[in-house]
């Protein structure tokens, strides 16, 4: 096993770790930051859409072009990059350990951010009825695979559960590729997500919105051929067919890596979070600015020691 030592140490290389790590880096820490997967930018890089850094940058950007500019701020900083790395484990005497291609390493460090992003809630959060066929799928697992993959072949008739920010995009997205969204069902009054979205994805795209709404079964064996929608005011189900139902039902913080240092409600005092593994972030813009100061707090609290 390989040992590396250094002063800072950040998982994951979204928005968040890469932000945090430059702003660390220009304190003047030594930092590691070590990122999944081969392309650092997480989230960003899925995000074709527009609505990125007009805060930040004054400027209207693609997720990808946002997550573009960080990569070259990195390129040409001090930042020891490790991607296609994953941090298995962070422990209480200071040291993680993270594989790669390259084999196990083990990290020494003064302090660590986390910055591990969040996983997506699925179907098995809310009690749904009927088997788990073919044709379901969480939001962020399609945009990958369209933005990333290049894959078409999803359904035609779309069901989405879920109004927020990232269900209404993805149902945007489906109509422009020429997909008919039959209904976005919506547990509350209102549709979740920011205003801007509300307005140009729901309104600018027909998407028909069902509120107070659930979804209570799914039907298919093979492949999902309907679903059974429930009206939470006045108790009346109806059965959509579809051939695809994409679930949108909200992100929360991923701490795995360092779950077995979370006691007594708090992580030790050398471990910060930023990003969306501390709190889901609408705007990458905020995020970036609180993990910027989550870097130079870091690094300052280091040089006070
Ligand atoms: C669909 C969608 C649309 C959005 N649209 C907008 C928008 O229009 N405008 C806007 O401003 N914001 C938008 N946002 C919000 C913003 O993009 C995100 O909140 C932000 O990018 C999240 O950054 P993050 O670094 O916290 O997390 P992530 O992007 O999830 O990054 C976490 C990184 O950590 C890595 N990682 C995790 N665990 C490990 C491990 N054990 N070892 C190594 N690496 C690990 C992951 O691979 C990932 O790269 C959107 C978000 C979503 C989901």
């Amino acid at each position: 096993m390989k040992e590396l030592t250094c002063d800072i140490f950040i998982t994951g290389a979204g928005a968040a770790g890469m932000a945090a790590a430059l702003s660390a880096c220009h304190e003047g820490a030594d930092v590691i930051l070590a990122e999944h997967d081969d392309l650092p930018g997480g989230i960003l890089n899925r995000c074709i859409h527009q609505g990125f850094g007009l805060g930040y940058f004054g400027e209207d950007l693609t997720g990808q072009e946002y997550a573009a500019r960080f990569r070259d701020r990195l390129r040409s900083s001090d930042v020891r990059l490790f991607t296609g790395t994953t941090v298995l484990s962070v422990s209480d005497d200071r040291t993680a350990l993270m594989t790669s291609a390259d084999g196990l390493h083990q990290v020494h460090f003064s302090a660590c951010i986390l910055a591990s992003g969040s996983t997506e809630r699925n179907l098995s959060s809310i009690p749904v009825a009927g088997t788990r066929p073919a044709g379901v799928l969480t939001a962020g697992c399609l945009q990958g695979m369209m933005n990333l993959g290049g894959y078409t072949e999803t359904g035609d008739h779309i069901v989405i559960l879920g109004s927020g920010n990232v269900g209404q995009i993805m149902g945007r997205q489906l109509i422009r590729a020429g997909k008919t969204v039959i209904a976005m069902i919506e547990q509350e009054e209102h549709p979740g997500g920011l205003a801007r979205n509300h307005r140009e994805c729901i309104e600018a795209y027909h998407i028909p919105l069902r509120l107070h709404s659930t979804i209570t079964e799914i039907h298919g064996t093979d492949h999902i051929s309907a679903v059974t929608v429930k009206d939470l005011h006045s108790g009346k189900t109806e059965i959509l067919k579809c051939d695809t139902l994409i679930t949108a039902l909200g992100l929360i913080p991923d701490r795995s890596p360092a779950a077995g240092l979370y006691r007594n409600g708090t992580f030790p005092g050398w471990l910060s979070l930023c990003g969306n593994c501390d709190t889901i972030y609408d705007i990458a813009d905020s995020l970036t600015a609180q993990a910027e100061q989550t870097g130079k707090r870091v690094c300052r609290s280091l040089s006070r020691r």
